[in-house]
């Protein structure tokens, strides 16, 4: 790790540590956990006053496993929600009021980047990447290659969903909440299985 590496932290962590808890939690290091880590903290630092933050990860590749790790946010307790819209990018907001902050990949910034900028347009083949550049340029970046905007989420996507009734679907036969519709959404062709 460059000497950078000793004075950068994640989430009050030495990058060394954080990548090391990082990718046991993944499973695998991913450069995209490494740039994920430093979007949610900027994202932490800029967050308007307010108490309580849930926060929308705009792809579902590293970015999640990032918020997961540095926020009492998950997918499980339905605070970090994945709206896959392909963008490296979250929004921290408000469960309340709905204002927030959404940090970006700034593709200007990442001219100044060159092996940032190469692994992300998926310039450079593989076997060519050196990962050891490339987190060294990360961790150089910092938040270096982001920008950010304040916004407001949408009311209705605020509102909190009360449990309705649950009720069988006359399709499957198995439990599903009445309010999706007549019949569930697995029935309706949203599952990718052959049977
Ligand atoms: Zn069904």
């Amino acid at each position: 790790m460059s000497a950078d590496g000793q004075s950068v932290t994640i989430g009050g962590r030495s990058i060394d540590d954080y990548i090391a808890m990082v990718t046991e939690f993944h499973g695998t290091f991913a450069p995209g956990l490494l740039l994920g880590g430093f979007m949610a903290e900027h994202a932490m630092k800029n967050l308007p006053p307010g108490e309580f933050f849930d926060v929308i990860c705009e792809t579902s590749h590293c970015l999640p496993d990032a918020v997961q790790l540095l926020t009492p946010c998950s997918i499980g307790n339905g605070w970090l929600k994945i709206i896959d819209v392909g963008r490296f990018a979250l929004s921290f907001y408000d469960k309340r009021t709905g204002s927030g902050v959404r940090v970006y990949l700034d593709h200007h910034k990442l001219k100044k980047y060159g092996e940032i900028n190469d692994w992300f347009f998926r310039l450079t083949p593989k076997h060519a990447q050196s990962r050891e550049r490339l987190i060294d340029e990360m961790i150089r970046a910092a938040d270096g290659v982001f920008a950010l905007r304040y916004l407001s989420v949408k009311k209705e996507f605020l509102a909190h969903r009360h449990g309705g009734p649950i009720v069988l679907c006359p399709g499957c036969g198995e439990a599903y909440p009445s309010d999706h519709g007549e019949r569930c959404r697995a029935c309706e062709g949203a599952l990718p299985y052959n049977d």
